[in-house]
């Protein structure tokens, strides 16, 4: 770990900085990120909650309906509503926007999931896995990102 990463909203209101690397870092071809976003693909760290150490503002939490009938929670920026992360089923782990960094060039992703819905004229890179859908994180993740995770509380209240 180097220098922390920082970002924020367009506004300026909302900061943060995440307090150590991720524990793995998606680049999601689903429909659903496809529609929030508006775009081809979102990229998204994944980190524990309270590593990602809020510097100004408070991201206000929006449930947004899936396709799958399920609900997710996107943290914007309460006043230009940019969306800085989000939540998915377990409330100790952010999926932080990874366009909404400072330097979003300092991040790669680690796998990329969901491309059965990917745009056919993106190319992805040998050197990086693909799934179709979902894959086995105890599969793709190193050791030390799993032994983090395990460490999460489940039932950790991520909304403050
Ligand atoms: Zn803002
Ligand atoms: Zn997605």
């Amino acid at each position: 770990m180097n220098v922390p990463r920082e970002g924020g909203c367009s506004c300026g209101e909302v900061r943060y900085r995440l307090t150590s690397d991720p524990l793995f870092t998606h680049c999601c071809h689903c429909l659903n990120c496809q529609r929030q976003t508006g775009s081809a693909f979102v990229i998204n760290l994944l980190i524990e909650a309270d590593r990602v150490e809020l510097l100004a503002g408070v991201p206000r939490p929006v449930d947004v309906p899936r396709d799958d009938g399920s609900r997710q929670r996107i943290f914007r920026c309460p006043t230009c509503q940019v969306a800085v992360f989000s939540q998915y089923t377990h409330p100790g782990v952010r999926f932080v926007r990874g366009g909404t960094l400072d330097r979003p060039s300092g991040v790669t992703p680690d796998v990329h999931i969901f491309t059965r819905s990917k745009l056919s004229w993106i190319t992805l890179p040998d050197s990086v896995p693909a799934f179709e859908a979902y894959y086995d994180r105890k599969a793709l993740w190193p050791a030390a990102s799993l032994e983090r995770f395990d460490a999460i509380p489940a039932s950790a209240d991520s909304d403050a």
